[in-house]
């Protein structure tokens, strides 16, 4: 055995440390760390079997232009030659870069900067729009910053935690585990699910309640309405309007609307009340939605109404679904923010011109994940470069994300993987590190910063996504404020910028960290920010009056619904053991034996209905498109809806793919799509 190398899981939000050891047989050992406080040495199944993902077999390791492999130096040359010529003809908004979370905040800061900043447009956006946006939305507009008030440790010292729209066990294991423990050690703390599935979540629970798909928000108004009497006046903004509201929102109003009992509906509303703390889990059942970010707002309502935020054991909880979500939020990866959660405000544009030496700061957002395609479908963005990640599945309505990308001037892929379902429409494919080989930083769900360290040497020519990004801004003209030699030297910016003519208006922070030595970086221990000189600062409202928001939030069900047509709603998401589109978890034998394709989980009533059986393949249809999946015939599912996995790429899935079904619905608000909800029909195959 080698040296230990500690590192963090490249999966989940999760963030868990993991610490890899060389095996004699040259293969890798990968464990648990236990001293990192995110997982204190737990990992899940996906996270165990990291060392069997390390292979070489498929991976993209020389640059290549129309599918010819050139030099470095000629690809960078003729790539930044054919970008200036689409800014000089047809302006920066033409052009726009598309990310992805499994960027470490390194290279997600070096492509903001480009883009924003020098090129000089708001066009970048990532697939963590898909994922979290509507949740970075209720945040923003309750406490004026995009902060996430908890932390797992609250688990741990809650008396009731409510999950809503997350399947933690499958999708954030290693704190389901966590909070597994908590309930075996305190058995009176109550677990309440909110999820129309009966998943593997509801077995630590004391109450599920299976609502109708997307009607979440309607008791979360209705709790509010239930705390009416036990608030104090006119402590919030827009306390009046949102308590208006929900004045209507009465027990049988909501039993109603979401379809459950309204002694269920009750008991939920009483335990929260009467809990000293309470914490609201959610993630992309809420998310996901055409009235996501109003969803989180009736959420943080309820906290903020009873006071139970900004304490131990407390709080509105978004867990990330990426390992670096959080990290892509920092640094203003999302088309709507500008750099270390700035916005694009007259102060803030000329706070990081000054910081960044530019007068071409975009001045306006940039175009949100699915605008982006939707425009470059149309010849407006002639030239998109695309990090990290793989729309061609994970997009709603993905023959059109096809259709456009086929009619684009210039795709520029930068991948681990040679062969993706969106790499096959690339002009140009720059080889990127893998997890492994690359050093950096990267930000879980409850705002902790961890190292992922390089153990491995680059393979082939593949280079870090960061120094891709720098050598196309030198060739762009911006040599000076391009001139990283290492990921030390980025962080270090980025934490400046963060504390940068700050004065506390911000919440993001990290200047704390600004002047690490390369040697303090390498060896940076997790840390949960704002880290100021100063020290933490407190929970607070960064609104500019000091006041925390309560939101108007009027319930509403999703835009798609059953129709004699397409009978059944389909709702998608994560198994326990895939990750994303399958590009590296779909690689391992052992995952691979969970589920072996595409299952459909439907009700046996419906299964009936429609002469299906158990393990019979189904082809289920959409008004956009459709796929062949194998059916699950479960109990867990309600009737009328039916559920498949979001992961299966072409690779893996000949017959078709979730997200050619999905349409592209968006939340207004986030610009997040309701991949949650598409109207079906299914017929056996
Ligand atoms: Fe990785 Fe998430 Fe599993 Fe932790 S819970 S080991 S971060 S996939």
């Amino acid at each position: 055995m080698t040296n230990v190398v500690r590192s963090t899981c490249p999966y989940c939000g999760v963030g868990c440390g993991v610490e890899v050891r060389q095996t004699e047989s040259r293969g890798f050992e990968i464990s648990g760390d236990k001293q990192h406080p995110a997982n204190f040495g737990r990992l899940c199944v996906k996270g165990a079997a990291l060392g069997e993902t390390l292979g070489l077999e498929g991976r993209l390791l020389y640059p290549e232009i129309n599918g010819e492999r050139l030099e470095w130096e000629a690809a960078l040359d003729e790539t930044a030659h054919r970008l200036q010529a689409i800014i000089d003809e047809f302006g920066p908004k033409a052009v726009a870069f598309y990310a992805s979370g499994q960027l470490l905040t390194e290279d997600y800061y070096a492509a903001n900067k480009l883009m924003k900043g020098f090129i000089g447009a708001g066009n970048i956006d990532t697939n963590s729009r898909l994922c979290m946006s509507s949740a970075v939305v209720g945040y923003k507009r309750a406490f004026g910053a995009d902060f996430v008030p908890c932390s797992y440790e609250d688990l741990e010292q809650t008396d009731l935690v409510i999950l809503v729209g997350s399947n933690a066990a499958w999708a954030h294991p290693v704190l389901y585990q966590r909070l597994m423990q908590a309930k075996q050690q305190r058995p009176q703390m109550k677990v309440v699910v909110i999820d129309p599935r009966r998943t593997a979540t509801c077995d630590i629970a004391d109450l599920h309640l299976a609502l109708r798909p997307g009607s979440d928000a309607a008791l979360f108004v209705g709790l509010l309405n239930h705390l009416q009497p036990s608030l104090a006046e006119t402590t919030f903004d827009g306390q009046t309007a949102a308590l208006d509201i929900a004045a209507d929102w009465t027990l049988e109003k909501c039993a109603d609307f979401c379809q459950l009992e309204s002694a269920d509906v009750q008991t939920l509303w009483q335990w929260f009340a009467q809990a000293n703390r309470a914490m609201t889990l959610y993630t992309m059942g809420i998310n996901q939605s055409s009235s996501g970010s109003d969803k989180c707002n009736a959420i943080i309502n309820v906290h903020l109404a009873s006071g139970k935020i900004g304490r131990e054991g407390c709080g509105p909880f978004s867990l990330t679904g990426q390992p670096n979500a959080m990290g892509g939020r920092e640094v203003g990866g999302l088309a709507n923010q500008l750099a270390c959660h700035m916005n694009f405000e007259p102060a803030d544009i000329a706070r990081v011109g000054r910081f960044w030496g530019s007068e071409r700061i975009a001045e306006t957002p940039g175009l949100m994940a699915v605008e982006l395609f939707e425009a470059i479908g149309r010849g407006e963005v002639k030239a998109v470069w695309i990090m990290g990640t793989n729309p061609l599945v994970s997009l709603p309505d993905s023959s059109h994300v096809a259709q456009a990308l086929a009619k684009c001037p210039l795709v520029i892929v930068s991948e681990v993987v040679s062969d993706t379902d969106t790499s096959r429409f690339a002009t140009v494919k720059f080889p990127a590190l893998a997890w492994g080989e690359k050093n950096g930083t990267v930000t879980n769900s409850e705002r902790r910063i961890s190292r992922q360290r390089a153990f491995l040497p680059a393979p082939g020519e593949a280079r870090a996504d960061w120094w891709m990004v720098a050598q196309i801004a030198q060739r762009l003209g911006y040599r000076e404020a391009f001139h990283w030699q290492h990921p030390h030297q980025i962080f270090s910016e980025h934490a400046a910028l963060s504390g940068y003519e700050n004065n506390g208006i911000r919440a993001f922070d990290i200047s704390g960290l600004a002047n690490l030595s390369r040697a303090q970086y390498d060896a940076l221990e997790p840390v949960r920010w704002p880290v100021t000189e100063q020290g933490h600062s407190p929970f607070k409202s960064w609104h500019p009056n000091g006041k925390f928001q309560l939101l108007p939030v009027e319930p509403a069900l999703p835009q798609a619904s059953a129709d004699h047509t397409y009978p059944l709603i389909l709702n998608s998401g994560r198994i326990r053991d895939q990750w994303h589109t399958m590009t590296r978890t779909g690689n391992v034998p052992r995952l691979m034996q969970h589920m072996k394709m595409p299952l459909l989980e439907i009700h046996p009533r419906d299964a009936k209905r429609y002469g299906v059986t158990n393990s019979g393949l189904v082809r289920v249809a959409s008004r956009s498109g459709g796929m062949v999946a194998k059916a699950w015939v479960s109990e867990n599912q309600l009737p009328g809806n039916v559920f498949v996995p979001m992961h299966w790429n072409q690779q893996f899935a000949r017959k078709g793919q979730i997200n050619s079904l999905v349409k592209s619905v968006c939340d207004p608000h986030s610009g997040q799509p309701e991949s949650k909800q598409t109207a079906v029909r299914i017929q056996r195959w």
